[in-house]
């Protein structure tokens, strides 16, 4: 018989009589009313990079969307299943988020896939290499200008350089595109630290990603 590891078990208790607990009419009131968050955070799988973590937020505050890489997709209406665009559409179109916040990080395996063929998921992982491909122009950018610098600051660059291309991905949505111009959504990239715990959030006008003091 398959056994459910003990420690999941034993964390959703934990869940149960705390944080369930202190939340208890947020959680009622949410099955009720259903949800309304006003943030959609699109971040990556690592276990390492937990958007209600870094953003403290309360059930209910933030929509989100995970990946390998953190990243979107450029708008295309070919092509079988798409994930990351329905769940992009469902928060934007119908939830009507105020915010799109692209969360990067550091460290990031999707990333270190797109610069480092000798890395051990590289050569049989055919869903990952297609995934990260999108960023192929972004990952010859960056080796273009830094040929020489170790594979830690080249990851550094395009981990960065990465999500200012899903921001740019994410306005060739028509809806997203439609809802900025109007004022009603703005977009946000930002970049945890893992070791430090540090957030970066990116100025629209320098492009520089500047720590949260
Ligand atoms: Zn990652």
């Amino acid at each position: 018989m398959v056994k459910f590891p003990d420690y999941l078990i034993e964390g959703h208790k934990d869940f149960r009589n705390n944080k369930y607990l202190s939340h208890k009419d947020t959680y009622e009131h949410l099955a009720d009313a259903g949800q309304n968050p006003e943030v959609l955070v699109i971040g990556c799988s690592d276990s390492r990079v937990n958007p209600n973590d870094i953003f403290n937020s309360a059930p209910g505050e933030l929509f989100i969307i995970r990946n390998v890489a953190n990243l979107v997709p450029p708008f295309e209406t070919l092509g079988a299943y798409h994930g990351v665009s329905a769940a992009l559409e469902f928060g934007v179109q119908h939830l009507e988020v105020k915010h799109v916040v692209v969360l990067g990080h550091t460290g990031c395996g999707g990333v270190k896939a797109m610069l480092d063929t000798t890395a051990p998921f590289r050569s049989d992982m055919t869903f990952i290499n297609n995934w990260v491909s999108m960023m192929s122009d972004e990952r010859d950018k960056v080796l273009k200008a830094l040929p020489t610098a170790s594979l830690a600051d080249q990851m550094e660059a395009l981990e960065q350089r990465s999500i200012t291309a899903s921001l740019e991905n994410l306005r060739s949505f028509p809806f997203v595109k439609k809802r900025e111009e109007a004022g009603q959504l703005a977009l946000h990239g930002t970049y945890f630290d893992v070791a430090s715990g540090s957030l970066f959030i990116r100025d629209p006008d320098s492009g520089l990603f500047n720590v949260v003091e």
